[in-house]
């Protein structure tokens, strides 16, 4: 068998490793980078929200006092119109600007304004009695609002301005301090994941050795299971190993196999070989002497060819290359027609052979193939049974199965022998069963066409008192469940 192995390429960024991690990255880490992201942006705008409310709210109060104590047309006041406005700025840490209705800065917090003319949007939208707070860009918010006199005249408005750096720079030491939670976190969880991920693509990746050196030759290769760690990896690790047991054993019955083989047919051609060297090498052989050698060549050439039938009937059986054929048989005539073309065999013998058949039975079977396999444990009982011997085969049946007993008062199976006798190529003694013919074929033949029929086999033998079969076969063959198989 010739194994084309491709390259392990690298997979790099591609592994499972860096899969896991990249899908911890696209679940974990970047919704959590958009949620802060967002968590913060919200953050901000509250706050200025709450930032121009309070603004607005103080920008009212002065308002209406200034209405109160009349500070834009008592010049007498002016000033303590001057200290209310500084002390109200310093207290508040916002710039406080005071204008008329004709948009003149009639007081200013900061000294700087005072006299000129704001028109700014803000105060223009306070001047025409729309309160209004902003932020503008360069983080300042202004607050402006309408100063009424008590008949309700528009008679100026206030103007607070503020920094909101200060919420910048909150919301920038929170974003801080989480940018270094997070950070932490994610190099923390990705140490952890970078470590799990190993954990688990290790024995994968073990795994995937053993397979390769397996695919290259080296059957004893095995996985190292995890005995503590009872998962769907430790059970993937000890199914890869029972594959390797069952190939190496496949392997190994193979290779005994085809040494059987050779073993058995070099046996034959070895004879062949002395036998024609001797006539060759004489030079004036008797022709009496040519016609036993060629016989006897001639004997051993039948041997090679009944070897070889049997293998090729055993492989195809192997292959289910010949379609099975289920057909309702009767049975007690099949029976009766093996024992039939057997008679001969045991009347040389001596042997006394007999069918027993209380009811009819009748199976589905593949005739030819279970034919084979009755005869094979006929001719076995007629073999192995010493002149003057008995072989009855018995035919019975329940509502489900029937059964097939070969009954012989022959030499006997020792008990140590019995497990082996179906191995292909086993013969209990080796040179008496070369006497008698056999290949060592039969029983496995037998075997193997009674499992295809779903059926059972079982030996029970006593030495030097007999050998008793029984063949045990379902009436019905179950067509599906065999297609299944
Ligand atoms: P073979 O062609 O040698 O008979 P089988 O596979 O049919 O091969 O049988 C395997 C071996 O089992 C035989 O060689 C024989 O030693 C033993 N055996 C089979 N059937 C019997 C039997 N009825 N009585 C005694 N020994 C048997």
């Amino acid at each position: 068998m010739v194994t084309i192995l491709t390259k392990g390429k690298k997979k790099g960024f591609r592994s499972l490793r860096w899969t896991l991690l990249a899908t911890y990255i696209f679940i974990g880490f970047i919704p959590l980078l958009f949620f802060t992201s967002t968590t913060f942006r919200t953050m901000n705008k509250y706050y200025v929200e709450e930032r121009k409310k309070e603004l607005l709210s103080q920008a009212n109060v002065i308002s209406g006092h200034i209405t109160v104590m009349n500070y834009l047309f008592d010049e007498s006041k002016k000033e303590l119109f001057d200290y209310d406005i500084q002390e109200t700025s310093r207290q508040g840490g916002y710039r406080i600007i005071v204008v008329d209705s004709s948009g003149m800065v009639v007081n200013d917090s900061n000294k700087t304004e005072t006299g000129k003319t704001i028109l700014i949007p803000e105060i223009v939208e306070a001047l025409d009695n729309k309160d209004v707070a902003k932020e503008q860009a360069g983080e300042i918010i202004y607050a402006a609002v309408t100063i009424v006199d008590s008949k309700s005249n528009q008679i100026g408005a206030v103007l607070i301005s503020d920094s909101s750096s200060d919420i910048f720079d909150t919301i920038d030491d929170i974003q801080k301090q989480v940018a270094i939670l997070l950070g932490g976190v994610v190099i923390i969880s990705g140490i952890v994941m970078f470590f799990m991920s190993q954990i688990i693509t290790e024995p994968l990746k073990n795994m995937l050795d053993v397979i390769k050196k397996m695919s290259e030759g080296h059957l004893e290769q095995r996985v190292v299971v995890n005995k503590r760690s009872h998962n769907e990896i430790s059970d993937l690790a000890e199914a890869c190993n029972n594959m390797a047991d069952k190939l190496e054993q496949v392997e190994s019955t193979r290779q005994t196999f085809v040494s059987n083989v050779s073993h058995e047919l070099k046996t034959p051609l070895s004879s062949i070989k002395v036998l024609s060297e001797s006539i060759l090498l004489q030079e004036e052989v008797p022709k009496e002497m040519y016609v036993e050698f060629l016989q006897d060549i001639n004997s051993e050439v039948d041997r090679m060819t009944e070897i070889i039938n049997d293998l090729l009937t055993l492989v195809k059986l192997d292959q289910r290359e010949i379609p099975i054929k289920y057909e309702m048989t009767d049975m007690v005539k099949l029976c009766g027609d093996i024992v039939k073309r057997l008679s001969p065999l045991a009347y040389a013998k001596n042997i006394t052979i007999e069918l027993i058949a209380d009811k009819e039975v009748s199976a589905e079977v593949d005739s030819t193939k279970f034919t084979l396999a009755i005869s094979n444990l006929v001719e076995n009982g007629i073999k192995y049974t010493d002149n003057g011997g008995k072989v009855s085969l018995y035919v019975d049946c329940d509502h489900q199965n029937a059964f097939f007993k070969v009954v012989d008062t022959g030499i006997g199976i020792a008990e140590e022998e019995l497990g082996k006798i179906f191995n292909r190529f086993y013969r209990v003694d080796k040179t008496r069963d070369r006497e008698t013919g056999g290949t060592g074929l039969g029983l496995s033949i037998t075997h193997s066409t009674v499992l295809m029929h779903n059926g059972s086999i079982k030996v029970t033998s006593k030495e030097n008192e007999g050998t008793t079969f029984v063949v045990r076969i379902p009436l019905r063959q179950n067509v599906k469940s065999m297609e299944s198989i």
